[in-house]
């Protein structure tokens, strides 16, 4: 992998950062202790793996994709970190992403796009588009990435691979540097539903170092895959939401989705339609929510205590904090925080975040009652195949519109799954199918998963 990389990641541009003598002496490493006789630590030892670059390392740096944290190295691993180096996982390297996991192109990191294996012309997706660019390229053959409103799911959806939002508190997010801390969840990309499961069994588990964190049984979710690949998916109910299922989606994107139901069907499950009237509303209140969470959580970027520091000797400490992080972020990351600084604060704050609290509560409840007629439901991932780079950089609003599908499960804190189901007919670029499922059933996406595949 390490020599795939030197051969084709100057046109990719996947990683922000390779660590090929660290992998190499943790690939050793295993092959010693199997050699001296010993179990391996994992299904997974000496697998090697892509990290976005959002989980803390203490041998890499970590930059969330921005200047402000140019060469900036933690002092101590990632939960996510610390459990990967445990599983005898080798750490290729850190991957590009949209600053601060703000993007759904790659195109928002400061560091430059990745470009979309299947056409280098396109995006790869966001904000995990370096992750789903590795795996496609084959530049890795597991990942791992942040989902905060479908960042793992998106890119997998554009670059024909495999990634998981596990349910929220069941991958511990310390050391994952926040973006939205209440929709933020890290999870396993691969190639392969089943290579995907395996890692979803590495990284999750009870953290109490994540108040967040759910201290319950993992799901099994590697054998949902195996159970799943017997494609057998007699007494299970498929719910197609009927308000994710669109004429203004892209119709490549619709015969694909109708397609992949056509399979579920043959393959024994039972389909039907089912209504989340308020969906409708969930980019609105996500676009509410994570700037919010944002403009709180980045006020730590203070250049006093991470990274860039501008400071010409004569300013004082709130014109070193205010000229760092001018020159620190970038636009997208600004927008936000200005977004959320205005929708918090006081006179507005019912008006707006009060109102996006009030419509996510509605969304779980579209959820429950509709889990209440189907096992899984299921959607397009995205409306979209991948777009060509630089088409929406200057329209948030556009770029926004990506993520309609994916926000609703994010808001409820469940999980969700992004499996490759073919080719546009329109333009022959990858499209994905969406498995989505109550919280702490991650199994059911992967039996359903497994099987479609
Ligand atoms: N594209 C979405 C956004 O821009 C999702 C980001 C994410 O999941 N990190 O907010």
């Amino acid at each position: 992998h390490l020599d795939r990389i030197a051969e084709v990641d100057g046109e990719y541009h996947a990683y922000l950062h390779v660590a090929g003598d660290r992998a190499l002496a943790a690939a050793e490493d295993v092959d010693r202790s199997i050699a001296a006789g010993d179990a391996p630590a994992s299904a997974l030892a000496g697998v090697p793996l892509a990290l976005k670059d959002v989980f803390t390392t203490t041998d890499m740096p970590t930059t969330c994709g921005s200047k402000i944290l140019e060469g900036w190295v933690s002092p101590y691993d990632a939960t996510v970190s610390a459990k990967l180096r445990a599983a005898g996982i080798p750490i290729l390297g850190k991957t590009n992403m949209d600053e601060f996991a703000m993007g759904s192109s790659t195109e928002n990191s400061a560091y430059g796009p990745t470009k979309n294996p299947w056409d280098t012309t396109r995006i790869p997706g966001g904000s995990g588009g370096g992750s789903a660019a590795a795996l496609a390229s084959h530049q890795a053959p597991l990942a791992i990435g942040t989902d905060t409103g479908g960042s793992i799911r998106q890119p997998a959806a554009v670059t024909a691979t495999v990634g998981t939002k596990p349910t929220y508190g069941t991958v511990s997010r310390f050391g994952l540097v926040a973006c939205a801390s209440s929709l933020d969840q890290g999870g396993p990309c691969g190639r392969t539903v089943l290579d995907t499961a395996l890692l979803h069994e590495v990284i999750a588990g009870y953290d109490p170092r994540d108040s967040t964190s759910l201290d319950v049984a993992v799901p099994p979710v590697v054998a949902a895959a195996r159970e799943g690949a017997r494609g057998n998916l007699a007494g299970v109910k498929v719910g197609v939401v009927k308000e994710l299922h669109s004429d203004s989606y892209q119709s490549g994107v619709i015969s694909s989705f109708d397609a992949a139901v056509a399979v579920l069907t043959e393959l024994g499950a039972e389909v039907v339609e089912v209504s989340c009237p308020h969906f409708e509303y969930a980019l609105a209140a996500y676009y509410l929510i994570l700037p919010s969470e944002v403009s709180s959580n980045l006020a730590r970027f203070d250049a006093m205590r991470y990274g860039m520091r501008v400071d010409d000797g004569n300013m004082s400490a709130e014109q070193v904090m205010a000229a760092t992080r001018a020159a620190g972020f970038g636009p997208e990351v600004k927008r936000r925080i200005m977004i959320g600084t205005y929708a918090l604060s006081s006179g507005y704050y019912d008006a707006y975040y009060g109102q996006a609290l009030k419509v996510r509560t509605l969304i779980a409840r579209d959820f429950d009652k509709a889990y209440e007629q189907a096992d899984v439901l299921i959607s397009p991932t995205s409306p979209f195949t991948p777009w060509k780079l630089g088409e929406k950089v200057d329209d948030p609003l556009a770029m926004y519109l990506s993520d309609l599908c994916t926000l609703p499960t994010n808001l409820a804190g469940h999980c969700a799954m992004s499996v490759p189901s073919g080719l546009s007919k329109d333009d022959g670029l990858p499209v994905g199918l969406q498995i989505m499922a109550p919280a702490l059933a991650d199994d059911r996406l992967y039996r359903v998963g497994a099987a479609y595949e």
